[in-house]
């Protein structure tokens, strides 16, 4: 378990053997503990190892804080409820609560995706019982267990996705919308999967994150970040990088196919991640930062708002 401060930690969750790639935060309350995030069901042996190491049972977990529903952050949800944690609550944002209590389509179109790999990376997903769901809009401000958290609607990585502003550690549980940074280095990069990527609605959300002048900001992939202002001005100028290099090659007109410029695409920020990272993690940020999704994000986005360039 790694501390933040006294009462705000994290968890490695190991995910498929890789260290350092996808953290869970913990919370702890007057009731119990808060999980921000729980992984996908692949990671919740090693999480409930951990947890345990920590000196906490799944019997103190009073509630589930998602970011946003993706397989890697929120895929547990339903197990831990319906196994470890009946009673838990756990908060969603309003167009991510249908499909965590019934999930049948968001699972068909991860399947879709993920083909027969889709178990061997998530695993089993279970709904969440509706009891349990608190539906989230943004704007509010919880307390939970004596402990005030206040929730912004952050959209462009995904159309669901919230941001959590833990008043007691200063720490901002931001998800994906700020990017993801391989721990301890400088190598910054957005994560912009079809079908949600929404450039304006994401420029937004980096505003209300800074507004909220957090003293941290915390990545499920990974980890804390104290340089809030600096983190935030590179992933804006990376994300209208990656912006203007995808609307450059469509409005080229370019022959090759979507695979092919989605490929060199890869390459190339794989490389830069090369450059910059340690060795130990490039296996697993090369699948992981999913440049070649980005382009396809990216791309899906341009064409809908018809190469206008009024993102
Ligand atoms: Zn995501």
């Amino acid at each position: 378990m790694n501390r933040i401060d006294e009462t705000t930690w994290y968890v490695d969750t190991e995910y498929l053997g890789h260290e350092q790639l996808i953290a869970t935060a913990g919370l702890n309350t007057d009731d119990g503990v808060l999980l921000v995030d729980p992984g996908p069901t692949t990671a919740l042996d090693t999480l409930s190892k951990k947890l345990k190491e920590a000196g906490y049972g799944w019997d103190d977990v009073t509630g589930i804080l998602l970011t946003h529903i993706h397989l890697d952050h929120a895929g547990a949800t339903g197990t831990i409820v319906q196994h470890h944690a009946p009673d838990a609550d756990v908060y969603v944002h309003e167009r991510g609560a249908p499909h965590m209590v019934r999930p049948g389509r968001l699972l068909s179109s991860a399947r879709r995706i993920y083909g027969d790999d889709m178990d061997r990376l998530w695993g089993e997903f279970e709904a969440v019982p509706d009891d349990n769901v608190n539906v989230l809009e943004g704007g509010e401000s919880l307390d939970i267990g004596g402990r005030r958290i206040d929730v912004e609607y952050t959209p462009g990585h995904a159309q669901h996705h919230v941001s959590y502003f833990d008043g007691s550690s200063g720490t901002a549980f931001i998800g994906d919308v700020a990017g993801m940074r391989v721990h301890g280095s400088d190598y910054i990069v957005p994560v912009m999967p079809p079908p949600d990527v929404d450039l304006r609605g994401w420029a937004t959300s980096l505003e209300k994150i800074l507004a909220r002048d957090p003293e941290r900001i915390f990545l499920t992939h990974f980890g804390p970040a104290s340089d809030v202002d600096r983190h935030l001005s590179v992933l804006a100028e990376r994300i209208d990088a990656f912006a203007e290099t995808v609307r450059h090659t469509l409005d080229a007109g370019e022959q090759q196919d979507d695979a092919e410029l989605a490929a060199r695409f890869a390459d190339k920020e794989n490389a830069r991640m090369r450059s910059r990272a340690d060795e130990r993690y490039w296996e697993a940020y090369e699948r992981f930062g999913q440049p070649r999704d980005s382009w396809h994000g990216l791309a899906r986005y341009w064409r809908k708002h018809a190469l206008s360039g009024n993102g």
